[in-house]
Parts: structure tokens; sequence; C-alpha cells
């Protein structure tokens, strides 16, 4: 097998190319690294010696190839040669590859046994990984691409893994292609791209091979059927790879850094992280870094089984932290500790520390190292999803290392007031005192970052990415953290202060009158009562949503039952989950959706072809009724319940009636089956032409739901993730609300009622806008719940109603909001 040489300025960087090759491929390769000088030892530099030697050890019959950084680098490498020519046959190539995409694209080719010349070209062709990547690829050498093998045999597979063929799984990929007597080519007929030698990490990340793009395999030699089936099962196992929950939208970008502190008076731009306002004096986070004994206190067995010890008391500490935060928070929140569970047990970072620790390394320096190699690896990352993972990682291993040094102190702010820093790890935010902190201004990370998302749950006014430049604020400074526009005001002057003080302390009387009142009802001044239920995505959200005064559940997205699985939740499985919430909820009405999947949200077990536009395909009802098993089973479930509860089901995503006759249908035969009796059946308005067809729904249906997330999205065509046109979605928008105006009327004529369960149904000014136009019921996050009340009892219904003709004649959403605003209680 062809060895490999990294040669470098930096025995650090050497290393750490080594490990990485090693880690994507090359595992079985022999691969040396020679870095730095050796005298003085670690000196930055390059050694002719040290390079000699690291040929010698890496050399073999079928030859060595050397991959170099820059400068001297090039001239110590080729006297190196020179040496070793003179006294071996090895042959010696040295590579033009990039040092890093070579060294891992020339691992993975070795690894497979490929000889000398196959291994340097590929190196070669590394930098059309990267180039491709960004779009570039006709500046790039061409990747390997090869004709399909003659006479073999093929195989279809749709790429599961949520990064499609990237590095590792590519990587995997030739691993097992390695393993048999074949040739394997591979097209994205998605694309159309390839065929690519599956040989070939390079060729192979290259293609751009993305999730649900559908590869064909082709195979030929002796072991063709093997080496497919060996595919099949990668693919099937998702290339190796752990997927998450599906990315954020991406995060923002920190700021420029600033050079000195910021004057008084200057405005940081972040991005909003949590929404509302804090004020007080800036704070550092005081964290006594865990300290590491850097001498084995043991044997290599002694200090192995001393950082399995404090792995799993690092279990217990996440499982507590998990805890905690369901409770306050969520299920949705406390899943972030899930993924610390498992990076306690991954092998990126336990393989290199157990490596180090049977190299003579102490527990803790072997498991800080790895930490710091695996998040500096995050950080290099292109995606800003998977870059905010490093503080996952940096966590993780911060909790090893505390309880390998006898225990870390939590990290703690000493006087009330705006917590400052760099980034703050998930475990460092759930220990937050929202008492004490009373906001956040972080200088790095995204609104999508663990860390935000936590402080969110907990009610902490946040910005995030706000650059160094809030680093260089000194500590005690007035802040003003406003987390609904992003920015941080410095030391404003003293009038903007008080007026600022005046409005968060309105707000925060506001929010607390309005969650002393929740759990009555929302009548108006003139008698009238609406609905305000919650939207649930899990049954451990049930007791908050009741805490802030849900009259019932609106809108049960039953998603979270069917994702992440590889097989459908069967009708049993579902009977119970949705007992447990209709049972929580003790008699207060529950509307079950039923399954919105497809397109973007995918579901494992029901394979779709790729979609130019997935928001435009085959998703919600249209997914269910091409999967009529999948709905039965659903619909068992829901009746089963419904005979116990009062419980109604809606389909969503419905455009024309006769989608919902077809559901109704498949109801009505398992309901019959079951001998259950009817409950009531409604549709979600989500698709315009269904809002324009009410009044034809309303004599079939018994209730709508408006989703105006969707039919926002598709009024306006823009996509509903899209930061670019979040300028257009911004409700309430006098077209969404004509639609809105059509249900109604046409649910009237036929004395249906209508919901709706958008996020336009938690703002307060929208919320009696929709009241004003017929809307009976109001279903949102459970946050909102309190102050949607409170802004409903403080109107005479007709108000709204003459708000709500006028809003119809508007030209946007601001004017809306102005026209609005006069209802809403006074601050
Ligand atoms: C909507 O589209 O408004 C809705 C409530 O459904 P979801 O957000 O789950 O698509
Ligand atoms: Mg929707």
């Amino acid at each position: 097998m062809v060895g490999l040489v990294v040669v470098s300025h930096s025995a650090a960087l050497a290393a750490g190319v080594v490990e990485l090759a090693r880690q994507m491929g090359g595992g079985q390769v022999a691969i040396e690294a020679a870095g730095g000088m050796a005298e003085p030892e670690g000196a930055i530099g390059t050694d002719v010696e040290l390079v000699r030697a690291a040929i010698e050890r890496a050399g073999g019959p079928d030859g060595v190839l050397v991959l170099m950084d820059l400068g001297s680098a090039l001239m110590s490498a080729e006297m190196a040669a020179e040496m070793i020519g003179a006294v071996s046959d090895v042959p010696v190539r040295l590579s033009e590859a990039p040092l890093v995409e070579g060294a891992v694209a020339a691992a993975a080719r070795a690894g497979a046994g490929a000889p000398l010349d196959e291994v340097a070209e590929e190196a070669r062709a590394a930098l059309g990984m990267k180039s491709a990547q960004l779009g570039v690829e006709e500046e790039a050498p061409a990747a390997a691409s090869a004709p399909a093998p003659p006479g073999g045999a093929e195989r279809r597979l749709r790429v599961p893994n949520r990064l499609g063929l990237h590095a590792r799984p590519a990587a995997r990929f030739v691993e097992t292609v390695a393993r048999f007597d074949a040739d394997v080519t591979v097209t994205d007929e998605t694309t159309g791209r390839g065929p690519a030698d599956g040989r070939s990490l390079s060729a192979l990340v290259t293609l751009g091979v993305r999730q649900r793009h559908d590869i064909l395999l082709s195979a030929g030699g002796p072991q063709a059927e093997a080496v497919l089936a060996a595919l099949d099962e990668l693919a099937q196992a998702n290339f190796g790879d752990e997927d998450g929950a599906p990315p954020p939208p991406a995060a923002a970008e920190p700021a420029a850094p600033a050079a000195g502190p910021p004057a008084p008076g200057a405005v940081l731009q972040g991005a909003p992280a949590a929404s509302g306002i804090a004020i007080g004096p800036a704070r550092a986070l005081h964290v006594a870094p865990p300290e590491v004994d850097e001498t084995p206190a043991g044997d290599p067995a002694a200090e192995a089984a001393r950082l399995d010890a404090a792995r799993a008391a690092a279990h217990k500490d996440v499982q507590a932290a998990r805890e905690r935060i369901a409770q306050q928070a969520g299920a949705a929140e406390a899943g972030i500790f899930d993924a610390h569970a498992l990076l306690l047990d991954d092998a990126a970072l336990l393989e290199p520390a157990r490596r180090a620790i049977s190299g003579g390394a102490s527990a803790g320096a072997a498991w800080r190292d790895a930490g710091a190699a695996a998040a500096d690896a995050y950080r290099a990352l292109d995606d800003p999803y998977l870059r905010e993972r490093a503080a996952d990682v940096e966590d993780v291993v911060g909790r090893v290392l505390g309880h390998l040094g006898g225990g870390a102190a939590p990290p703690r702010i000493d006087a009330p007031g705006v917590l400052v820093v760099e980034d703050l790890a998930p475990g460092e935010a759930a220990a937050l005192d929202a008492a004490v902190v009373r906001g956040l201004a972080v200088a790095r990370g995204g609104a999508t970052s663990h860390a935000a998302i936590l402080a969110r749950a907990l009610g902490i006014p946040s910005v995030v990415g706000l650059g160094d430049g809030i680093l260089a604020v000194e500590e005690g400074t007035p802040l003003v953290v406003d987390g609904d526009s992003g920015t941080v005001e410095v030391d404003p002057p003293a009038d903007a202060l008080a007026e600022r003080e005046r409005a968060r302390q309105a707000a925060e009387a506001r929010r607390a009158r309005a969650l002393a009142r929740a759990r009555e009802p929302a009548r108006t001044r003139d008698g009238v009562t609406l609905e305000v239920a919650a939207n649930l995505g899990a049954a451990a959200e049930v007791r908050g949503a009741l805490e802030h005064g849900a009259d019932g559940v609106g809108l049960l997205r039953t998603e979270f039952l069917f994702l992440d699985r590889d097989e459908a939740p069967t009708a049993a499985e579902q009977e119970a989950v949705y007992e447990e919430i209709a049972a929580a909820l003790d008699g207060r009405p529950l509307i079950v959706r039923t399954l919105d999947a497809g397109a973007d949200k995918p579901l494992p077990f029901v394979p779709q072809p790729p979609e130019d536009n997935p928001f435009l395909g085959v998703r919600g009802l249209r997914l269910s009724l091409a999967n009529p098993d999948l709905l039965r089973d659903q619909l068992r479930a829901i009746v089963a319940v419904a005979a116990r509860h009062p419980v109604k089901v809606m389909f969503p995503m419905v455009t024309v009636p006769a989608e919902f006759r077809a559901a109704r249908a498949l109801l009505e035969e398992v309901r019959r089956e079951a001998g259950a009796p009817e409950l009531e059946v409604g549709v979600m308005v989500e698709v315009p032409a269904l809002a324009l067809q009410a009044e034809r729904f309303a004599r079939e249906v018994d209730f709508f739901s408006v989703g105006t997330n969707d039919l926002t999205q598709y009024t306006a065509a823009a996509e509903r993730g899209s930061q670019q046109l979040a300028a257009l979605l911004a409700g309430p928008l006098p077209p969404v609300l004509a639609l809105i105006a059509s249900v109604t009327a046409g649910a009237d004529a036929h004395g249906r009622w209508v919901g709706v369960c958008g996020e336009l149904a938690g703002d307060p000014g929208a919320a009696l806008l929709l009241a004003g136009l017929g809307v009976r019921e109001l279903s949102m996050a459970p946050a909102r719940i309190p102050e949607v009340k409170e802004a409903l009892r403080g109107i005479e219904l007709a108000q709204a109603r003459e708000v709500a003709r006028r809003a119809l004649e508007l030209e946007d959403a601001d004017a809306v909001r102005e026209a609005v605003a006069p209802l809403l209680p006074a601050t």
C-alpha cells in the first residue's frame, strides 16, 4: 500500500492533517507527519532530517507520496527524497496538491490499494472537491471520472443523510468499495452528473450529491453484486452519518471586529435571538477553565478507566440538564442534550483520546486535545449550522474535564446585569439564572445556536452575532439589549436610557398582568368569548400550554411521531400518545392534524422523487393520500381517542374538494370498522385556491383552520424560511386578510366556524383583526396566549370589525399595524 508523508512548517498542523486523513478513509494507510523543526524542538520551519525519517517510516515497496505546505517545505522534501533515493528503491513522489485536501483524498485512494500514480493523481485533483462546492469547478483539475464498468450490475439508491455525500460518508463509500474485487462508478441521476469513480473520494465529493438525490451505482468485476449489496447496506445506515434535526435557516455571521471599546451611545447590530428588552450593566461570565493534569496518574489502562468514569459522570450531568430544561422550556429544547449524550460517546473524540492515552498521555490532556481538534474541525466547515456545533463539542469536553479534575464550578456572573460573552456553551446557557442574567449579548453564533434556543426558552432577551466590539465593552457599562430588533445600545444618554427603562417596565408589567389572568376566558367587552388555544408538537408540552391559559389545543402537529424514524409508528403507538395528550387536556378540545410531511419534511420510510419546488410538491394531505395505509393507521388512532375525548381531526394542504372527500372517505371507513362515534372534520386553509372556494368547501366540512404561515407564503410567492424575503412575509398582509375574509364568509353561509393556527394568531394586533374578520378560535405557541387573551379582553368586537374592514383596503402590513395599534392595550 502506498504510504503518505505530510510536511508542514507547523508540527501541530502536520499532526492535525495526519489525524484528519486517517479518520477520513486512511485508517489502514501509513501516514507520517514531518512538521516543524527538530532543533529547537517544535519551532516553525521544515527539517530535511525529519522529512527523511518520515519517508522512511511510511515507505514500502509501493512507494510514498509526499504532500507539503509551502516555501522551504518543497526544498526539504526534495532533498529528503534525494537522500532516500540514494540508499533505497522505494519510489518517492512529491505532490503539488493542496496539503489538507490532497492528504485526505490521497489517503482514501491509497487505502483502497491504488498504485502510486493513481494516488498522486487523486491528490492533484483534490482541489476539485472544494472548487466544485464553491462553484468554481471550471478552474479545478478534473476529478476522476470513469466510464461505467462493462457488463456489470446496477443499483439505484436514494441518498438519505442530511448533508448528502460530503467528505465523511464519501470516505466510507470509498472504504466499502475497497473491500471488494470490483469497480464501481456513481452517477447522480438527480443532477445528471457523473459517472465518477467510486474508489475516488474527490470524484465522489465533487459530484455534489445532496440529500434525497438518486444515484446510480454501476459495478463490474467478480464481486460486482456483493459490492452493490454492501453499498446498499451502507446507504440504509445513512452512510454512517448521525443526522440530527434538519438544519434551521442559516445563522447570522458575526459583525466585523471593532478596534476599541464602542463609544457611548453606539448601537451594535447583531441577530435577534430571544425577544424582549433587557437593561443592565455589562457583566462578564466567570468560568474557571477546568484544570488538566498533564502527568498521567497511572498506567494507560488506569487513565482509560478514569476517562470512562468521567464520561459516565458527564452523562449524568447531561441527563440532569435535559430534565431541567424539559421542565422549564419543553421537550424540543431539551433534545439538545440528547446530542450531547451522543457526543460523549462519539468515536471522533474517543478514538484519538484513547490513542493518545495508549501513547502515554494523561486522560485529561488526551480528552482536551481530542475535543479541541473536533471543535476546530466543526469550525472549519462551510455550513454555518454545523460550525455552531463546535460550542456543543466544547461543552461536552468541558464537562468531562471538570470530572477529571475533581469537578468544575458552574459559570456565574457576580451581580445582576447583561451577560456579555464571546460564545456560550449550551450547558452554560442552561445553568443561567434568569433572575440574575437579565439579558444576553453574544459576540458569536447565530439565532440558531443552541445557546440562543435555550435563551429563548428561558425567556432571557438576547442578541447574538454582535462581533468583537461587544467584547471590548467594559464591565459595568450600561447596556440595552433589544432582542426583537437585534441591537445592543452601549451606554446610551440618560434620557434615552430612562425611556427604554419605561418601555421595558411597561412591557414586563403587561406580561405579568396577562399571565396572572391567563386562565380566564378571552371575553371581549361586548361579551363575545373567543377560544384561545395552543399549538403543540409533543405530549410534554401540554402542561406548559395549560399554565399559559390554553383553552384547548387548536393544532397538534403530529409530525413529531413520524420524523426521524425508520418506520411509521403503529396505530396503537399513535393512539397511546394522542390519548396521553387528550387526557392531560382534561375535557378541553383537541384538534389533531393528520401528518403534514413530505418534500421539505421527508419521511425515511416514504420514498419520494426529488422535487424542484418542494413547497409546491407532494406534501401534507397529498402525501397521505398517496400512502393511504399510513393515513388509515393514523385515522384509526384518532377515531379511537375521539370516542373518549373531545377530539376533532383536520387535514393539511388541501387544495380541491376531491382531496377532502377522499380523506373523509378513509376516515369514515376506519370509523365504521371501529364502530366509533362521528367526529368533527375540518380542513386547514393554507392554499389560496381553497380560501377562494371556501363556500363550496363549507357545504361539506365542519370547520376551517387557517394556516397563515403557508397561506402567506403561497399568496406572496415567498418561501417561508427565506431570510431575504422576510419583509415580504411579515404580516398581516392585506391580501392574506382578504383570503381569510373569503373563508369566514363562506363558512358563515353554512354555519361553520373558522379558526387560525398560523403564527399570525399569536400576534396581539393581528389577533384583533382576525377576530374582526369573524375568526372564532385562535391557536398559537403557548407563550403567546396570555397577551393575546388580554388584547381581546380590551376590545369590543364591533371595533375590531371596523378596523378589519379598513385593513382590507390598505396597501401593506405596516399600514395595517398602524391601523390596529389604537385597539391594543396601552403600554
Ligand atoms: C401554517 O402553515 O400556518 C401551519 C400552522 O402549519 P405549519 O406551520 O405546521 O406548516
Ligand atoms: Mg402549514
